[in-house]
């Protein structure tokens, strides 16, 4: 990082130049961010959402974060935030087999955190230690002539020395440099915090299903993390499965990742109109359903038979 920070710094970079511009504010981009600020680097993270922000995932913090997390003084505060110390994985097949996995106990532990509140502390760290955030702030469109311009669904342009795309799965940076592979395969996710059934435990339970797999894991003492993850023609029968399966529980809401094509479509809409059009359009636009804005990374919800499913460009 010193090589990177003194290689930028030789320049005669004027003032409104960033060394760093790092599009996208989740784990990988605040992280980054931190990191190029704390090496002295004048670092810019362009994020499209206003955090806190909820994201498709399954809120597992992989045992191999904490040293990452150590570095950038976070383990107590993320140990802070209300989360589950998971202790092992349940496997559950097709035919009912399990095959349970114990997760490492002391402070290789593996805990369950929800993004909303680890990514805004991330964020909320890349700040503190120097970084400039810009939320509700979407790229759409690149130039590199020696500097990188980076231009905003606002017309605000930002200027830096190097660029780092880290806005997800769909990366808008990635398709306007052409780097964007076809996906091989579609896969959609939905996901929702739901309320923790009775004697659950501390498991992360990952369910084999003829359409596709489920994930379940405890949050915090009272919400359990569900998500379904299919395919495009597959999804709406998982869906029904998680309903008979969680009957009562499931009664707040699912999160859902769009397939490419989805994304490709919203990322074009994006370039001409804002963030809140885009949404009050999807809003109009989606026949007899109600779409609800509080999914966060470009998400919507589509309530149906008193649930909430939501959508976004996630990976
Ligand atoms: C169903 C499912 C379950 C998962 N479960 C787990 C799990 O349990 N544990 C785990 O470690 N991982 C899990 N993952 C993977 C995990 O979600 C991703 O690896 C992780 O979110 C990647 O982080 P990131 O910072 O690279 O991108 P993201 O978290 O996707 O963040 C990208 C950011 O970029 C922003 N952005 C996007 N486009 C633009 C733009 N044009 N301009 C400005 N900002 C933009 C977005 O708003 C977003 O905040 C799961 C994924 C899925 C789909």
């Amino acid at each position: 990082m010193d090589s990177v920070a003194s290689l930028l710094h030789h320049s005669n970079t004027p003032m409104q130049t960033f060394d760093v511009t790092i599009v996208g504010g989740g784990p990988a981009g605040s992280s980054c961010a931190a990191f190029c600020a704390l090496a002295g680097l004048h670092t810019l993270v362009l994020e499209r959402e206003r955090f806190p922000r909820e994201k498709v995932c399954g809120d597992c913090l992989n045992p191999s974060s904490w040293s990452v997390l150590e570095r950038l003084a976070l383990t107590r505060r993320v140990l802070g935030l209300p989360h589950s110390k998971l202790t092992s994985v349940e496997f559950i097949a097709i035919d009912g087999h399990k095959v349970i996995v114990d997760l490492p106990t002391g402070d290789d532990c593996e805990i369950s955190v929800k993004r909303s509140l680890f990514d805004d502390l991330l964020l909320r760290r890349a700040r503190e230690v120097g970084a400039l955030v810009r939320e509700e702030t979407i790229v759409t469109a690149l130039e590199h002539n020696g500097d990188w311009k980076i231009a905003t669904a606002t017309s605000e342009d930002f200027h830096a020395r190097a660029l780092i795309a880290a806005d997800g799965r769909n990366s808008t940076v990635a398709r306007l440099r052409n780097l964007l592979a076809r996906p091989t395969r579609e896969r959609v996710a939905l996901q929702a915090h739901i309320l923790l059934p009775q004697k659950f435990g501390k498991r992360i339970v990952l369910q084999f299903l003829r359409e596709g797999y489920s994930g379940q894991a405890p949050v915090n003492e009272t919400e359990l993390n569900l998500c379904l993850v299919g395919t495009p023609p597959t999804i709406s029968r998982l869906r029904q499965w998680a309903q008979s399966h969680f009957e009562i529980l499931l009664r707040a809401s699912l999160r859902g990742t769009r397939s490419r094509g989805d994304c490709e479509n919203r990322q074009r809409q994006r370039s001409t109109v804002s963030a809140a059009r885009i949404r009050s359009r999807l809003r109009r636009n989606v026949s007899g359903k109600t779409l609800d804005q509080s999914a966060g990374t470009g998400g919507c919800s589509i309530a149906s038979a008193g649930i909430i499913f939501y959508s976004s460009c996630a990976s």
